[in-house]
């Protein structure tokens, strides 16, 4: 917790001056290129790997970085919190993209693994019930890359079902379907620091290198036009 207060010292007294302004500017509104949806975890920094700045990414992070999927009505089967997080990114801020993010090590997938060694957690376990469609797939269609760890193939393709439970939502669809929102599937990789995306195609994730941002950046264009 010391860490933590003199973190906030340190920003006043050497970030602030520099951030003055904008801060200033973000007080009047808010227009973030994107809504990311990312677990809780310590190690993964989403300002620190997409080098974001205040007002970039609307955040929404849990454990596991799931997403309940929603009823005909669209209304949440699981908490509310993540379906006010969507409905507000999507209706409100008009962010024209979502992006589902996991990674490796997960203790959310771990957990989902060794569900029958029970941590006497209800909460938690109840809550991931809402991976257990990965766990599922990984047993039906086996891993995406199969030289990864059995918790990490299991995250990858939780990824993967999270952006369906997204799809669920009626107003996520309807967005989608007319071109104004696009959904994309990341994987952060701690030991290595590298981020990557889901390419369908390749029906695998391929690291966000330049080459790659490239594509990816191409691919979003011809989508505005
Ligand atoms: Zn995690």
């Amino acid at each position: 917790m010391r860490k933590l207060i003199m973190g906030i010292v340190e920003f006043r007294e050497k970030m602030l001056p520099q951030y003055v302004q904008q801060f200033s500017k973000l007080a009047l509104a808010q227009t973030p290129d994107a809504l990311f949806i990312t677990c809780s975890d310590s190690r993964v920094v989403p300002d620190l790997l997409a080098s974001t700045h205040p007002g970039d990414l609307f955040t929404m992070r849990n454990v596991g970085n799931l997403i309940p999927p929603a009823t005909a009505e669209g209304v949440s089967t699981g908490d509310l919190s993540e379906a006010s997080a969507i409905e507000y990114a999507v209706l409100v801020l008009k962010v024209a993209n979502i992006v589902v993010c996991g990674h490796s090590e997960c203790g959310a997938m771990k957990a989902v693994f060794s569900r029958h060694a029970k941590l006497k957690s209800p909460n938690l376990d109840k809550w991931l019930c809402h991976a257990n469609n990965a766990a599922f797939r990984l047993e039906q269609e086996g891993p995406l890359d199969d030289s990864l760890k059995a918790h990490d193939q299991l995250s990858q393709l939780n990824v993967l079902v999270q952006l369906e439970h997204l799809m669920t939502y009626p107003i996520v669809r309807q967005q989608v379907t007319a071109g104004a929102l696009v959904l994309s599937g990341w994987w952060f990789d701690i030991a290595t620091g590298a981020m990557y995306a889901y390419e369908r195609t390749s029906r695998s994730f391929a690291v966000i290198d330049r080459t790659m941002a490239d594509r990816m950046i191409a691919r979003l264009t011809a989508r505005a036009r």
